[in-house]
């Protein structure tokens, strides 16, 4: 009664915006219970009332016409999806999964979600798979994102735990920003180092690492356009020249790390004349980051997909990580090696086990003790968790190829236009028995070939919680309604429990219950939320950064805290534990066939596959069409101009779009934007070329490098 209320009143009402990581907090007004307008939280810590385009044009989202409103279902592979009931959709899905897990058994399911889901969701997707079908193949679209960084955060720290908070990019001398453009996926984050930059002209120093001069490295003061794939030989040298210029902290190496002589070892002959041969880049421009790193003051370090998308994204963060270690950026104000989540809640999944490998409050599947505690915690028999360790997202695809996945239910997500190499993708989930995909649109590329559509509410038409890249928690309440028959994604997960059969576990009353439910699985872990009730979230609405244990209650939540201050990490003897990173080439190699390495990435104004983006005329202003960005060089030895069409190959499959011609790529290399599926360009897919080998460790499939081949096309 009360939240029915609440919808009928229309005003401005507080909620997070739902597109990247950064997590800005939004104030949303609705008239007739609809989203009219949205502007920036003024009394927000991480934005302060500010917005990027795609915050601002929120309400864009809302097209009917676009949304998934009714239950469908196809009554074969050739029919045409019809509206049905809920009571059918669900029959037809939870029929499915059972005839999988009695024929084939619980791993011929798979669950694939989304960082756009709140973490009550992520928690019942897993506690559903995990628990009670049986099986770990529960995996996200997050394993694009960051899978790399949660393996090397685990493996230094002892724990999947960004160290640093927004508020010390206002206390740091030194940006070292690899991998990431930060002006295009997270503005607001950029505006806040250019505004630091600004306020300290001559003291702040921003080191930008990018094949691709992009608007990021605009504020750079040193940006250092290396060849793609060779960012353990930069890190290495510069490590090495740190040392020799007496940069290092010897004193927090010693006590509060160990591996430091096998990483010391590793650096000889890592001079900067050597990684010029690997890296070809200016010696003295190497010199000279390792003489503002070593001297320069406290280091903020900031890192995403360039970094983590790669078959050695795992030795990418952990040499970035040991930068940090030995040179005493860590723990303290204006210093740390933060990975950027590029989704709204991949933290959250990350928390609560929304991975393949992991399990509630930071455990994981791997280890025995944790599948006894979460069993325990779900009133399980012992051994019910499996130890067969899950299906990640580029093995599903060759376990559908298999016929070995029969069922694969996909929730907020896009895949078949997500991951990389579009038409194997495409290929391998008509392979599936049973498509089931829970969406709030419709048409997208992996909707289309559902066998069972169930309409899912989405952003401000439901409420939960969301963790952003610097732990913070933010409550989101539900201010608008969702049209037609869409449901809440947790009501649409309980009901399917249900319907298989397990009711009892999956009776909440409503999300505080489930939130109530996976905070006490935090009790006494890093990430212990123990403190943290909905009313609390309710009260400080811009959010809450973990731990916060039962214990922090007294007092009111502390903003801008970083972990390890006091240099004691979440290992078994307190020290973190620095690790050798191996220089390893991409898995793909050019040649005389494929001499170009493709990029993949995003542009500024679009999100993901466009679902929601696609549908703002402002935003597509900014980009109307796919392309592929190259150097003049290469142009001219293609008989390429500026503007011309060019066909894009690789060993997997090819795209066609427009030539962008530019210094702002060095030559041999190319990049090209990922967000155009079928359904918004004829073959402009960048997917098509993508790579899908994966780091062996983190499983996550390197988009940043595919060997390809240009060619202009001509009329003919
Ligand atoms: S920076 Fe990210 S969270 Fe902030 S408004 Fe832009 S898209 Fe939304």
């Amino acid at each position: 009664m009360a939240r029915r209320s609440l919808l009928r009143r229309d005003g401005w009402k507080r909620s997070i915006c739902c597109y990247c990581g950064v997590g800005c907090g939004v104030k949303v007004q609705t008239k007739n219970g609809v989203v009219s307008a949205v502007r920036g939280d003024e009394d927000h810590p991480v934005n302060r009332g500010k917005l990027c385009a795609k915050g601002a044009l929120l309400p864009d989202i809302f097209v009917e016409d676009a949304r998934l409103l009714y239950p469908h279902v196809r009554d074969s592979k050739e029919a045409e999806a019809r509206r049905t009931s809920w009571d059918e959709a669900i029959e037809r899905a939870a029929g499915a999964i059972r005839r999988a897990v009695d024929e084939h058994g619980p791993d011929s399911v798979m669950m694939y979600g989304s960082g756009q889901l709140v973490t009550e969701d992520y928690y019942l997707f897993g506690k559903l798979a995990k628990g009670y079908i049986g099986t770990n193949n529960q995996d996200t679209n997050s394993r694009l994102c960051m899978a790399s960084a949660v393996t090397a955060y685990n493996m230094t720290f002892g724990a999947d735990a960004p160290p640093a908070g927004y508020a010390d990019i206002e206390q740091a001398n030194t940006f070292l920003i690899v991998g990431a453009n930060m002006e295009a996926c997270h503005p607001i984050l950029f505006e806040r180092i250019r505004a630091r930059k600004r306020s300290a002209r001559d003291r702040v120093k921003v080191i930008v690492v990018d094949p691709r001069a992009t608007r990021t490295a605009e504020i750079a003061d040193l940006h250092l356009a290396l060849r793609p794939g060779t960012d353990v030989a930069l890190l290495q040298s510069l490590l090495f020249e740190i040392r020799l210029s007496g940069g290092l902290d010897d004193a927090y190496l010693r006590e509060h790390t160990t591996g430091w002589a096998q990483v010391e070892e590793s650096l000889e002959g890592w001079s900067a004349e050597r990684a010029v041969e690997v890296t070809g880049l200016d010696a003295r421009d190497i010199l000279e980051a390792a003489r503002i790193i070593a001297h320069n003051g406290p280091m903020l370090t900031f890192w995403t997909m360039g970094a983590n998308q790669s078959t050695s994204g795992v030795d990418k963060n952990l040499a970035l990580i040991n930068l940090s270690l030995a040179t005493g950026n860590i723990g303290k104000p204006g210093a740390g090696p933060m990975s950027l989540t590029g989704q709204p809640n991949a933290m959250g999944g990350r928390e609560q086990g929304g991975l393949a490998t992991t399990l509630p409050g930071h455990r994981l599947v791997a280890n025995p003790d944790h599948r006894a505690e979460i069993e325990q915690a779900w009133g399980l028999p012992p051994g019910s968790i499996s130890e067969r360790p899950g299906v990640t997202a580029i093995e599903m695809i060759e376990r559908l190829e298999r016929g070995e996945i029969k069922v694969v239910w996909v929730a907020a997500t896009n895949p078949v236009a997500s991951l990389p190499n579009r038409d194997r993708v495409r290929a391998a989930f008509e392979r599936a028995e049973t498509v089931i995909v829970q969406d709030a649109y419709h048409p997208t590329e992996t909707t289309q070939i559902a066998d069972v559509l169930l309409p899912a509410a989405q952003w401000s038409e439901r409420a939960g919680t969301m963790t952003n890249s610097e732990r913070r928690i933010c409550l989101l309440e539900q201010v608008s309604r969702p049209p037609g028959e869409a449901r809440p994604d947790w009501q649409i997960i309980c009901r399917m429990a249900e319907a298989l059969g397990y009711g009892d576990a999956f009776s909440y009353d409503g999300l505080e219950e489930i939130f109530y439910e996976y905070r006490e699985l935090s009790r006494g872990r890093d990430m212990d939320i123990t403190g943290i009730s909905y009313p609390l979230l309710a009260q400080h609405r811009a959010g809450i950064q973990w731990p916060y244990p039962s214990t922090a209650r007294s007092g009111p939540p502390e903003d801008g805290r970083r972990l390890f201050e006091d240099g004691r990490f979440h290992t078994p003897d307190g020290r973190a534990r620095m690790h050798v990173p191996r220089l390893t080439p991409p898995a793909d190699s050019v040649d005389d066939d494929y001499p170009f390495s493709l990029m993949t990435g995003r542009v500024k104004d679009q999100w993901h596959t466009m679902t929601r983006t696609g549908r703002s005329a402002k935003l597509m202003k900014s980009e109307r069409q796919p392309f592929l960005e190259l150097n003049p060089s290469d142009a001219v030895g293609l008989g390429i101009r500026d503007r011309d069409r060019v066909r894009v190959s690789s060993r997997r499959g090819e795209f066609e779009v427009t030539a962008r011609v530019s210094q702002a790529i060095r030559p041999g290399s190319v990049f090209a934007p990922f967000h155009w599926g079928s359904l918004w360009a004829d073959n402009g897919s960048a997917n098509a070329s993508a790579s899908e080998a994966v780091d062996a460790r983190s499983k996550q499939p390197e988009l940043k490098f595919a060997a390809v081949r240009v060619e202009p096309v001509t009329a003919d």
